[in-house]
């Protein structure tokens, strides 16, 4: 700990109240009628004694003219940090947080430089000031600067990044370093990119902090913090058939994946207790794996019931793919043609097939009811005399509320249609079934779903001619082993 150090500690600790001024340099602190043009900097204090006044710190200064004196008051960390982060651009300092809690910050300078500044946390309006300070500096324009984060960067240049979603690293490193005078590496440029990219299409999907909003994907490295810090509020679950790949990796019997499945497919927490058990005696490797994960992220014990859907799985969008793989292969103006067409077709052939049935739900739903009625068979049913229901049966008791429309089993909660225990609860009160089925699964949304027509596309010859600079094919050079004459290969 060195000398500035201790006296912070010390003066934190005793409640210190009034400033110090450290280093060779006088500092002078103007009274608050002076003007910060009249106040000179490095001159001893006019008065007898000196009398620190509190000096507020004014935002609208230029980084460059920022200068830190003790006794300096900032309205809240964030104000503060940014003041150090501007003066360390406009100036070269690579200043660093040494220290950086509640209640204070210690910022220094590059090793060996003796600049220090202590910052405390001021109970009584929430601010921050800097208690001790000393100003020198030894050191050299520094063009690495870890206060340029990727979040700041973002913020500054996320709109041209989505204007130009293509731009170079390395035009944008050159552009950093022009404009903020830092250098900043390939990778954190590739970073920002990235965010300001992922930004753009949050904003496209209108999901904004992702409150009611679920989200599946694969387990990819990095992608549930970022998913975490741009979408605070959305559900993140985990495509269930990726971490069964990667349990294979563990153990490849059927036995261990069936407990898996088991465990990812219960609805309430004491089957996925149990199952979670029966993995473990299986496997325990396995087992410890799944446990260092989220159980939010994977079983449908612990998915919330917002989003209506009881999906642990990317099928949606593997099959979306799949039905265009062949277009994929395409040229790019042929590719969106074809599943223009396709999904123009697929559309009015949707419409039209559900316009010629009779139902009020829709066929793959009016199923799933039968079935749960199929089930229902041999359960027993008690009734409170309102709208609560206990079904016992099969070794199991639930309690349903037929008003709330739910079942202790979850079934109910997450998919929104009546699970057995439901069904045997809705003959009991000789109700109709359908009345309990969320309006989601009607013909009448569906027919709305399927309501939209592609419009159809012209050939290309009629095409209008404003686009501008033609697109030209790829090219892409293949790289040869030493020694052979390297061919430029076109794609068209
Ligand atoms: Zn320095
Ligand atoms: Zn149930």
């Amino acid at each position: 700990m060195d000398e500035y150090e201790r006296q912070a500690n010390l003066e934190y600790d005793s409640g210190y109240d009034e400033c110090s001024v450290e280093g060779e340099m006088g500092l002078c602190y103007p009274s608050s009628e002076e003007s910060d043009e009249e106040y000179c900097y490095a001159q001893p204090p006019e008065k007898d004694k000196i009398k620190y006044v509190d000096e507020v710190f004014n935002e609208k200064t230029a980084a460059k003219d920022i200068i830190w004196r003790a006794g300096m008051v900032f309205a809240d960390k964030k104000q503060f940090k940014c003041a150090v982060r501007a003066s360390s651009m406009a100036t070269g300092r690579p200043y660093q947080y040494l220290v950086d809690d509640k209640i204070r910050i210690q910022v220094a300078c590059t090793t060996g430089c003796p600049f220090k500044m202590w910052v405390n946390y001021i109970k009584e309006n929430s601010g921050w000031q800097i208690k001790t300070l000393n100003n020198d500096h030894n050191c050299i324009w520094d063009y690495k600067n870890k206060l340029v984060t990727v979040m700041f960067l973002v913020e500054l240049y996320g709109d041209k990044i989505r204007k130009n979603p293509n731009c170079k690293l390395r035009e944008m490193q050159e552009e950093f370093k022009r404009d903020l005078k830092v250098d900043v590496c390939e990778a954190k440029c590739c970073k920002v990119r990235k965010q300001a990219l992922s930004e753009l299409l949050i904003e496209d999907l209108e999901l904004y902090d992702g409150a009611g909003k679920t989200l599946i994907s694969d387990q990819q490295k990095g992608l549930d913090k970022a998913i975490r810090e741009l979408l605070p509020e959305v559900e993140h679950r985990f495509c269930n058939r990726h971490l069964v790949s990667n349990l294979k990796k563990i153990n490849k019997t059927n036995i261990v994946r069936n407990a898996f499945w088991d465990a990812a497919t219960a609805t309430h927490l004491q089957a996925f207790k149990k199952a979670m058990k029966n993995l473990e005696r299986h496997s325990k490797p396995a087992a410890t794996k799944m446990k260092e994960l989220d159980p939010s992220w994977w079983s449908k014990a612990y998915f919330k019931t917002h989003s209506k859907t009881e999906s642990t799985e990317n099928n949606m969008s593997e099959c979306f793919n799949s039905w265009i793989m062949r277009a994929r292969y395409m040229p790019l103006i042929d590719m969106l043609t074809k599943i223009h067409d396709m999904l123009m077709t697929r559309l009015h052939e949707k419409r039209d097939t559900i316009q010629q049935i009779d139902c009020v739900v829709v066929p793959s739903i009016r199923r799933k009811l039968e079935e749960a009625v199929e089930e229902s068979v041999g359960y027993k049913v008690l009734w409170d005399g309102r709208e609560n229901y206990v079904v016992k049966g099969k070794g199991s008791s639930f309690s349903v509320n037929l008003q709330q429309k739910t079942c202790s089993c979850r079934v109910w909660d997450l998919t929104r249609i009546p699970c057995s225990h439901a069904m045997t609860a809705i003959q009991e009160s000789r109700q109709n079934p359908l009345d309990f089925v969320h309006s989601r699964y009607t013909k009448e949304t569906y027919m709305k779903t399927y309501s939209y027509m592609f419009e159809v596309i012209k050939r290309e010859e009629f095409w209008k001619d404003e686009m501008g600079d033609q697109v030209l094919p790829q090219v892409i050079v293949k790289k040869l082993k030493e020694g052979r004459v390297g061919r430029l290969c076109v794609y068209w």
